[in-house]
This record gives C-alpha cells, structure tokens and sequence, in this order.
C-alpha cells in the first residue's frame, strides 16, 4: 500500500512537473505555473520521506533546516541582479550533491555494479562533478570574484579534447573490469578539471548560455541518479531538466545569432578588435524638462528596457511614467528583447512586478516594423540590444546578432549613468546619431524627474 502511495506521489510530481513547465511558457500563466511546480516538488518530498529504506530520520530533519534557513536568508538577500550567479551557486551544489550520490553508490556496491547501472553512475559522476566546478566559476565570474573576459591559453582546446578522450577511456574502463577504484576517481577528477576548462573561456556576457547548459547537464546527472537508485521521479524530474535548459541554451544562441560552439570554443570577448569601430564624435545631452515635453507632446513612445534598469531598480518608476503619459493620451508600448539584462526573461519579470500590463509588452518582431511610427524611443539602460552595428557592420563581433530597431524612430532619448559600454564591451553608434540624445544619471532617479516633469507639463 505503502509503495503504491510513493509511487502516486512521483506521477502526481511528474505531472505537476510537465505543467509547470508549460504555464512558465507564457507570463499570464507563469505563476500558476511556479506553483504547480512547487507542489510537484512537495509531493515528490513526502514521497521520498516515506520511503521503507529510511531509518532514521534525525540526519534529515537537520538538513531540512539548514537548507531552509540558506534558502530563506537567500530569497530574502539576494538582489534581483545576483540572480545569475545565484542560480550558477545552485546548480553547483544540485550537482555536487548528484555527484556524491554516484560516489557513495560507487563506495557502497562496488564490484557489484554492472552494466547499465554502472553506466548510469558514470554519467552521474561526470556531468554532475563537471559541472560542479564549472557553475563555481560561473558565479565567481559573474559576481566580479574572477574576471569576467576569457581566460584563455595556446592549445586549450586541444588540452581539453585530450581531458575529454582520457575521461572517457576511463569511463569505459570501469564498465569493463567492475569496481575499478583507480579508473573511477581518474575519471571523476577530470570531470572536475574538465568542468573548469569549460568555463574559464567563457566572457561573462555569454554566461546565460552556458549556465543554462549546465543547467542541462546537472538535470541529466540528476536523471543519471534516477537510474542509478531506482527513482522514478528523478528520472522524469532530471529529463525535463536536462532538455529544457538545452533548449533554452539554444534559444538564447539564436537570438544572439551565435551557434552553440561559437559560444563555447570561441572565446567572444577576446576576439580580435576587427570590425570595433571607435568613435570620436560627440554625443548630443539633453535635459529633462526637453524630453518631459517631448514625452508629454507624442503620439506615441517606445520603452526599451536593458541591464541598466534592473540594475537601478527602475521597474516601479517606469511603469508609473508610462501611466503619467497614458493618462495624457499617448500610446505607450515595451519593447522586450530576448537577450535583454543579464538571463532568459530578465525584463518581463521586472515588468510583470511593476504591473505592466502584458498586452503593452512587444517582442522585437512584433516591434521593429512599428519604430518609423514612433516620436520618441526611450532606451533604458539598455545598449547592445539596440547597438545597430549588429545590424549594419558585418565584420561587428556581434553582427547578426536581431537588435530593437530604435535608430529608426522619429526621436531617441538615451537614459544611461554615462559613456560606459554594454556587456559586450562594443561602442554603441546610436549614441552618436543625429536623432538620439543622451539623458544621463541613474535610471530610477531620472525617470523619477521625468514622472514629475511629465505631470507638471
Ligand atoms: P548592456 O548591453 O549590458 O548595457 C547596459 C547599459 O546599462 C550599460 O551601457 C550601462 O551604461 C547602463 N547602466 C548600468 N547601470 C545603470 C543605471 N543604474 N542606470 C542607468 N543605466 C545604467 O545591456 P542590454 O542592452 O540589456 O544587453 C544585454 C547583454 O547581455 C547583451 O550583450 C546580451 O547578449 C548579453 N546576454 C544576455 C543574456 C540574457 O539571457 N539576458 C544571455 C546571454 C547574453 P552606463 O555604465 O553608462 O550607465
């Protein structure tokens, strides 16, 4: 009876899992979606506490409140902006965890592990140590604790194709002569290695790409689990993981028109300042009474959000900007790009917080054909999103990437703290061109000004 319950629990979970996912597909379902989510992940929970094998439950129960208390002191601390590195943290320690699994299993049976599940543990072991080291180098990347460009060095590849060859020889080794010790902690110390190889190369800017890999490859070592200690729930759990996050990764390449081995192997960041324009001329300021009025007078504006304004926290202050100038009657409209901030989604989260409604919510499709129709396009802290050498200079290191087409538009008003550079480290030749002018300061207390100025005018 009892093992009938567990496993309704993990179907339940399972099911509650696949829904999950397809309401976090689109914003007017997101949460239901999380929620759904969540109580898969309870169910799964209790199903796992009942299981017979479970002795004592003391270990546990102290687990649960550590683990509770760091979740909670990070939900509470962790700024909106951390989030990345904070999800990279948590991916390490998901597959730490999925890697000692395969290690005490290895410890506990030894010998007596063949066939498919030795292969299921060897797979634990080597994606979930992999990416273990490399989600630490991913936070301390993007954190600022290492730095951020590519870290690279002559024959890199070749040196990991060769870690790669020497893991997997030892791989197949442990399937053939069971309980090798020696071949077993070979390979698992070049996953570790070969996890920190993947991600020293890597520029801080395509580091959502392969986060979200790993992401991938901790979900497929949590699958690799499943098979390891006949747990249905992982399996099914580790799967959706595992292919969501690589579909994500491939979607984020796509809108950067950069292929996934471009952005492994290809060091962005370090490449050649080929096709990096400097650019001497001035950029136009402007004052905020001007682009008060300019708001105030237009029949319609353009808001483009970037990593500026999660940075300021400026969600609030714009969305209460963009009501001041419907309240006058001017269209207003959010363009959304896909790559916008810092991960997947960055903007309609912040939007969504600040009651934008989604119906104002544009993506660059839907967008770009309306730019010529619009009088003024703010830009909000955002740059290489709306960087138009993408678009216009091929020998651009992110040519190809889709850009929001606000160069197009009657105006363009810049706000931004300065003359500092995107992400990608590029001059950005809309600043300089003859319908954009700069507003400079921090996002929230200039859009803040502009409510003020807006509803005075
Ligand atoms: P961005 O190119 O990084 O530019 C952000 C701009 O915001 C900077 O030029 C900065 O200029 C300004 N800024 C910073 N703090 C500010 C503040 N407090 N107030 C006002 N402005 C502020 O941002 P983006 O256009 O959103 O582009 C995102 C980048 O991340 C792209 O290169 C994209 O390819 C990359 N990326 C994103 C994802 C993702 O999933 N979202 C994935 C992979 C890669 P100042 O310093 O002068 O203020």
């Amino acid at each position: 009876m009892e093992h009938y319950f567990i496993e309704f629990c993990y179907l339940a979970a399972s099911v509650l899992f696949v829904l999950g996912m397809k309401g976090l597909s689109h914003p007017d379902t997101a949460r239901r979606g999380m929620k759904m989510a969540e109580v898969g992940m309870l169910l799964a929970i209790v199903g796992t506490l009942l299981q017979k094998q479970i002795v004592s439950y003391e270990w546990i129960l102290l687990g649960v409140i550590i683990g509770s208390l760091i979740g909670g002191a990070i939900a509470h601390f962790v700024p909106m902006t951390a989030l990345p590195q904070q999800t990279a943290l948590s991916h390490a320690f998901g597959a730490f965890a999925a890697s000692l699994v395969g290690i005490a299993e290895f410890h506990r049976h030894g010998a007596e592990l063949t066939g498919l599940k030795m292969v299921a543990i060897n797979f634990e072991v080597l994606l979930g140590s992999l990416t273990t080291t490399g989600s630490l180098i991913a936070a301390a990347k993007l954190q600022g604790i290492m730095p951020g460009t590519p870290m690279t060095f002559k024959g890199q590849n070749v040196f990991n194709f060769l870690l790669l060859f020497v893991a997997v020889g030892a791989f197949i080794y442990v399937l053939a002569v069971p309980g090798a010790t020696l071949a077993f902690y070979v390979m698992l110390t070049i996953a570790f290695v070969f996890g920190l190889m993947l991600v020293l190369p890597i520029a801080a800017a395509d580091m959502p790409v392969v986060m979200s890999l790993l992401n991938s490859y901790a979900g497929l070592a949590a699958a690799a689990t499943g098979f390891a200690i006949s747990n249905n729930v992982l399996i099914i759990a580790g799967t959706l993981n595992g292919f969501s996050g690589f579909m994500l990764s491939m979607l984020m390449c796509k809108a950067m028109n950069r292929s996934i081995t471009n952005v492994l192997f290809g060091a962005f960041g370090s490449v050649s300042e080929a096709g990096v324009v400097e650019r001497t001329g001035e950029m136009r300021e402007l004052n905020f009474e001007d682009v008060a009025t300019q708001l105030a007078y237009a029949r319609q504006v353009v808001f483009v959000p970037g990593y500026g304004m999660a940075t300021a926290q400026a969600q609030h202050v714009l969305s209460e900007l963009a009501e001041a100038l419907e309240n006058r009657g001017v269209t207003v409209k959010f363009a959304v790009h896909p790559v916008a901030g810092r991960m997947p989604g960055h903007m309609n989260v912040l939007l969504a917080e600040a009651n934008v409604p989604y119906s104002q919510l544009y993506e660059l499709e839907q967008i770009n054909p309306d730019f010529p129709n619009t009088d003024v396009s703010v830009v909000i802290g955002a740059n290489d999103v709306v960087n138009p050498d993408a678009r216009d200079n091929p020998s651009s290191p992110i040519a190809g990437m889709p850009i929001l087409e606000v160069d197009r538009s009657k105006a363009v008003v810049v706000l931004k703290r300065g003359k500092g550079k995107g992400f990608s480290g590029l001059e950005n030749p809309l600043f300089f061109k003859e319908n954009t002018g700069m507003l400079y300061g921090d996002a929230k207390s200039t859009i803040s000004k502009l409510v003020q100025a807006v509803q005075q005018s």
